[in-house]
């Protein structure tokens, strides 16, 4: 027997809740051994992950998600994780295929409210593993790792507002931009993206990429053929841009937050752009990845241009204006030359972004940035 079906032999009988069958032990059960930390202490902590549950039924089985839930119960259960070889929260099935939940059965953390938003996060986390095990099995994974664990940080906060749980995927995602986001650090933060999509479309996009994607085609591909013609190409680098701002016409952006609590998005080098000046640099730019490049415009600097080398196909470039107080961006087009506009201006902001057009990896491209 592996240590999970002994820890689970522990439990009490199975509790209800719709199609959940929570199992649990006591900590200090008033008659016969205590559990320690295989038990749950009090009704608090079943109480938070029962509303969680509820709340995420709620939510995506209802409009606009419409997801299908298992055919038989899906069984929870609390258990000391800390003890289980994967040391995390967990979702997994079992040898019939069935899907089944693993939470904490204790949980520490600063403050009690910490403790049950992270208890919720857990839940609602791991349920949106449940929906996707439906739709795409584990076994059939592989390209869409990354935006399952996306979906499933993003549903964290969608259906507990205001839950912080996810801000500790959100360092990696502010100092490490050029870590792509199919790499297991990122994939977390890229919960950020995934909101985005549906700041841009709406909140049921998300679970039509999941129920629509065709076989053999990666998350990129599947987001592209369902958006409206006119920002399938550019979506992954409108993304890249849009991320580097707290605020967008007067308003904070979806992003601000995050700027605000971790300093925004990391910028790979700094340089001051002296007026006919030109600048020059080589960088990689990884699949699913992108970077960003400051310059301080010199007195009487009114114009910059950026050039990319015939070898960068597959790399988007912007140039972008950023505000001293008031972000706002004036990137132009699609192409990797691109004009940045009048004063006031602290700097302008050079965004690199590959959306996996380019597949080559530690290939390296020239950039000339010049200032007129
Ligand atoms: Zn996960």
């Amino acid at each position: 027997m592996g240590a999970l079906e002994a820890a689970v032999e522990k439990l009490n009988p199975p509790k209800q809740i719709g199609p959940f069958l929570l199992r649990y032990c006591e900590r200090n059960p008033r008659i016969g051994q205590g559990a320690g930390s295989r038990g749950v202490e009090g009704e608090r902590l079943i109480f938070c992950y029962q509303n969680a549950f509820e709340l995420a039924l709620a939510r995506f089985q209802s409009k606009p998600h419409l997801r299908e839930l298992p055919k038989n119960p899906i069984p929870v259960y609390l258990l000391d994780i800390l003890a289980l070889p994967y040391g995390s929260p967990f979702m997994s099935v079992n040898v019939k295929g069935d899907p089944f939940i693993v939470l904490p059965s204790r949980i520490a953390q600063f403050t009690p409210q910490a403790e049950l938003e992270y208890a919720a996060a857990c839940a609602v986390h791991e349920f949106l593993h449940v929906l996707r095990e439906v739709v795409r099995p584990y076994a059939e994974l592989m390209l869409w790792r990354w935006f399952d664990e996306a979906t499933a940080v993003w549903g964290e906060s969608l259906v507990v507002e205001g839950n912080r749980t996810c801000y500790e995927y959100y360092l990696d995602w502010s100092d490490k931009p050029e870590v792509p986001i199919d790499n297991e650090m990122q994939s977390y933060g890229a919960a950020l993206f995934v909101r985005y999509l549906t700041v841009r479309q709406d909140e049921g996009f998300v679970s039509r990429v999941w129920k629509e994607a065709k076989r053999g085609e990666s998350p990129l591909q599947t987001i592209k053929r369902l958006l409206p013609k006119n920002q399938k190409e550019g979506i992954f680098h409108d993304y890249c841009v849009d991320s580097y701002f707290a605020q967008a016409g007067g308003r904070p952006t979806l992003f601000a937050e995050v700027h605000e609590h971790y300093g925004g998005r990391a910028i790979s080098e700094s340089f001051d752009a002296a007026r006919g000046g030109t600048i020059e640099f080589s960088t990689e730019v990884d699949p699913l990845a992108c970077r960003f490049y400051r310059f301080y415009p010199g007195p009487g600097v009114t114009r910059m241009e950026a050039t990319l080398d015939d070898d960068a196909s597959g790399v988007r470039a912007s140039l972008a204006g950023v505000g001293a107080g008031l972000s706002r961006t004036v990137k132009q087009g699609k192409k990797p030359v691109v004009r940045v506009g009048k004063p006031p201006m602290d700097h302008v902001i050079l965004v690199l972004s590959n959306d996996g057009s380019r597949k080559l990896t530690d290939t390296k491209i020239s950039v000339r940035v010049s200032a007129a």
